[in-house]
């Protein structure tokens, strides 16, 4: 399910029964005094796993490759910034590998939510789809699919982010590291309610994104599957 752990023979496999690639997309941001500064990409990779899990397909290394991060926002340390350019071409350079290795349907699971971020990666997934037509791809953040469902997530190393973070690697979160007088959004660079957060609310944000994900990731790939012609050369 790690593609990178996989032989080729294991590989093959896959691309015949279940043609669907995870591809999660994170960054290394602050994301306040008691959270590791790779939560977006961690806690989007097992949830991303436990998805895969469900649905079969593989699941990329995840990349940490950040636009828009609270670097050039409030000039927050122990954050990476990258170009949009370069996020740009590495998602729509992933996208070009998975599809020549014959993946028909790809799922990005965004970690890292800046607003221009996501927006460079979906353009990314439309210049790609432009190109082909047969493949299916969806990008979505990791709390898009709870919304579907009006549960709320995505936040900044608050409540949301720093539970998922509780549930998955309780051993990388400390909260007392939290401040006494509590957290302040703009000295700590983070939600002011995580200090509501608890591993219970984390498992119920998993769940549910699993259940709201699955079905549509499954519908995708079928969708993909069924509409691919028989004869296809890989560089349609
Ligand atoms: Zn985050």
């Amino acid at each position: 399910m790690k593609y990178e752990e996989l032989r080729p023979r294991e590989i093959n496999q896959v691309l015949r029964e279940c043609p669907l690639a995870y591809l999660v997309w994170g960054a290394h941001e602050w994301h306040g005094p008691q959270n590791p500064v790779g939560l977006d990409t961690l806690k989007a990779y097992h949830m991303t796993l436990e998805l895969c899990q469900r649905t079969g397909g593989v699941v990329l290394p995840p990349v940490y490759c950040g636009y828009q991060t609270m670097k050039p926002w409030a000039r927050f340390h122990h954050t990476f910034e990258f170009s949009k350019d370069l996020v740009l071409q590495y998602a729509f350079e992933h996208l070009e590998n998975l599809y020549d290795e014959g993946f028909k349907a790809i799922v990005i699971v965004m970690g890292h939510y800046g607003g221009k971020h996501v927006e460079t990666i979906k353009r990314a997934v439309e210049l790609f789809t432009e190109k082909h037509r047969y493949v299916r791809v969806l990008a979505i953040t990791d709390y898009e699919p709870a919304s579907w469902v009006n549960v709320k997530g995505g936040d900044h190393g608050g409540k949301n982010e720093t539970s998922l973070m509780m549930y998955f690697r309780p051993d990388l979160v400390d909260l007392s590291r939290i401040p006494k007088d509590g957290l302040n959004a703009q000295r700590d660079g983070c939600g002011p309610d995580a200090v509501e957060a608890t591993r219970q609310h984390g498992e119920m944000l998993v769940k549910t994104f699993i259940e709201q994900a699955a079905p549509k990731v499954s519908a995708l790939l079928e969708e993909a599957v069924k509409g691919w012609p028989t004869e296809i050369s890989r560089g349609e």
